[in-house]
């Protein structure tokens, strides 16, 4: 089993991923938004990993919730309510660390989101990632595959979530302001959350 003492590790890979694909993430956000989704990101991203000791030898239900604590203090932007939402849920609904009970708790904490946010897959957002991983997630808990298998499917899934925002029209978010001229533009919402997806999988692998 995994547990919050893999959080210090994990908060890097994901910071150094951002930082890595900051300018593209930008011009994306640039494109269709205003241009902050980078530095709403890793001020939340900066907040945690300030926080990482700390939340290191807790449970996960303690650990989620100083999680979603410190991203909802430090961000703002539609994405940090959002991923605050994400990571309060995933302490109402955490109960073990097995596998399958984190899949069941990430779906139902996906699901707060999509209220929060009253939106769904289709609208070129996050949640065209974050659906079909939580859905993934939860057929290869159930179906026992090996991490390492679910991990490599995962990562898959979030790579043709985030390329079929491109021809999506933006319903939500600053981006449908702009109606049919978001079409051809991936997400930056999309695109960080399979940055986080990857960097998640290459640090449990
Ligand atoms: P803001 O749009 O407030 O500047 P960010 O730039 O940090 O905030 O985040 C924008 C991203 O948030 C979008 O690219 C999109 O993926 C996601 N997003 C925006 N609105 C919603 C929503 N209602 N539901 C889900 N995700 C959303
Ligand atoms: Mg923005
Ligand atoms: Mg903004």
């Amino acid at each position: 089993t995994i547990s919050p003492a893999i959080f210090p590790p994990l908060i890097r890979a994901v910071q150094a991923d951002i930082a890595a694909n900051a300018e593209a993430v930008t011009e994306l956000d640039q494109a269709i938004g205003d241009g902050d989704h980078v530095f709403n990101l890793q001020r939340g991203l900066q907040a945690l990993a300030e926080q990482a000791d700390a939340i290191a030898p807790l449970d996960w239900p303690a650990a989620w919730q100083k999680i979603g604590m410190t991203v909802m203090a430090a961000v703002g932007g539609a994405s940090g309510s959002l991923y605050a939402t994400l990571f309060i849920a995933l302490h109402k609904h955490s109960r073990d660390s097995s596998v399958s009970g984190f899949a069941a708790a990430f779906a139902a904490a996906v699901e707060a989101v999509k209220q929060r946010g009253k939106a769904d897959v289709g609208e070129k957002t996050m949640l065209d990632v974050w659906v079909p991983v939580a859905l993934a997630l939860q057929q290869d808990a159930e179906a026992g595959k090996s991490l390492d298998e679910l991990l490599d499917h995962l990562c898959q899934v979030a790579a043709a979530g985030v390329e079929a925002t491109r021809d999506m029209l933006a319903t939500k978010g600053r981006a449908s302001f702009l109606g049919e001229r978001s079409l051809g533009h991936i997400d930056a919402g999309a695109k960080t959350a399979q940055l986080i997806v990857a960097a998640v999988a290459r640090v449990l692998k």
